[in-house]
């Protein structure tokens, strides 16, 4: 058959299985959409499964779990923040929503995770804070982090939105070394509730005020009232907060996809070994493992591939000749230093981000996700070959 007539394979597929729809349809019909008992029970049960006594809460998006948490810090103008080039825009925009200005560092060039040795040379007498970032769903080096962290008294927050669930030395990301942790439930992402986050976090004071502002700076969110008996109507606004609360209609969806999310991985995980076999010898450099005898844990989120520089074809060539192929494929990221709200508010120079630069040229992230059947990912490495063999 002619490679153009097979079916196409996505990017990425969701797995949305009939208990989550059930789930849904139950809460439709129960008369309570917004926030309330399964938002409650998600919430509980995402504690439980990270353990170590984190709080959780469950947010609209990772976008908001990251405000929440920056607020709660108290971050605010002519604070620094030092984060990574190679991430999503939605790591630094939350800086300057707080009036605070990220610093962009360049990455280690095996995990392509913050380097922190540039960390470390960033830090300024206004830096207040680090933003690791798990690329791909690979832990950032955390004991080195928090060791600088904890020298200069800065704080962390971890966007963990590509790494649930992933170890560091045996620990799960959301219970390390750190001020609070969020992860995300869009659609592409290790589990979903089409749009979500959770922050999790060890600290009270973290918790309590994100829990406010997560609402309107309101002091008990409409669920509590209603089960409190006498005056249910009546509230006191102490912030003026923000509408970052996570609806039961999603948390229905979010019940369900947690209790397969460690399914899911060791799903990803062996298409991602296998990719490692089928694609051997061809002009990429594949994507770094955690290292299991360390108690490290990758949750393979993402398999960016770098085309190396002396391959037939370019980057740009290769995503189009796969996606004539049906292949989708995507870039993570356009590194934010060549973004140009980021480049042009900063004046930075791709020259001073030379691992991030070299990576970007070749960058692709391969489809990837437990739904993939061995005969998709057969046909990707087939493509690969003929194209770069
Ligand atoms: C997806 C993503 C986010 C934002 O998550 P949302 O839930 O869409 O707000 C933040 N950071 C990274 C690295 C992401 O991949």
């Amino acid at each position: 058959m002619n490679p153009a007539s097979l079916p196409p394979i996505p990017f990425s597929r969701p797995d949305i299985g009939d208990e989550e729809i059930a789930e849904v349809v139950a809460t439709l019909r129960s008369g309570w959409l917004t926030s309330g008992p399964r938002v409650k029970e998600f919430e509980a049960r995402f504690a439980a499964m990270l353990g170590e006594g984190v709080t959780a809460l469950a947010v609209n998006s990772a976008t908001a779990g990251l405000h929440l948490a920056l607020e709660a810090l108290g971050l605010g103008p002519g604070d620094e923040v030092i984060t990574s080039t190679l991430t999503f825009t939605a790591t630094a925009e939350v800086v300057r929503y707080l009036g605070a200005e990220p610093v962009f560092v360049d990455v280690d060039p095996v995990t392509l995770n913050l380097a922190p040795a540039a960390v470390e040379a960033a830090i300024t007498p206004r830096t207040r804070m680090i933003m690791p970032v798990h690329y791909a769903g690979l832990p950032c080096d955390m004991d080195a982090l928090a060791a600088i962290a904890a020298r200069h008294g800065l704080r962390i927050v971890e966007d963990a939105a590509h790494a649930l669930p992933a170890r560091h030395r045996g620990r799960l990301v959301g219970t390390l070394d750190s001020d609070a942790t969020v992860f995300s439930f869009y659609a592409n992402k290790t589990m979903t509730t089409g749009e979500g986050g959770m922050l999790v976090t060890r600290d009270p004071a973290i918790a309590r005020r994100a829990a406010v502002m997560r609402l309107h700076g309101i002091d008990r969110d409409a669920y509590d009232r209603f089960r409190t008996p006498g005056a249910a109507w009546y509230y006191e606004v102490v912030a003026p907060g923000f509408k970052y609360n996570l609806t039961d209609l999603a948390a229905s969806v979010g019940l369900h996809q947690l209790a397969k999310v460690e399914a899911f991985r060791a799903g990803r995980e062996r298409l991602a070994r296998r990719y490692a076999e089928l694609l051997a010898g061809l002009p990429l450099t594949l994507p770094a493992d955690a290292d299991p005898s360390a108690g490290g844990l990758h949750s393979w989120h993402l398999y960016p591939v770098r085309l190396h520089a002396g391959a037939r074809l370019t980057r740009d060539a290769l995503f189009a000749a796969l996606a004539e192929r049906g292949i989708g494929c995507s870039v993570h990221y356009v590194p934010l230093h060549r973004q140009p709200y980021w480049r042009d508010r900063y004046g930075l120079r791709a020259e001073d981000f030379p691992v991030a630069e070299a990576a970007y040229q070749g960058l692709l992230s391969l489809p990837l996700y437990h739904l993939m059947r061995d005969d998709e990912q057969d046909r990707v490495a087939a493509a690969l070959r003929t194209l770069l063999g």
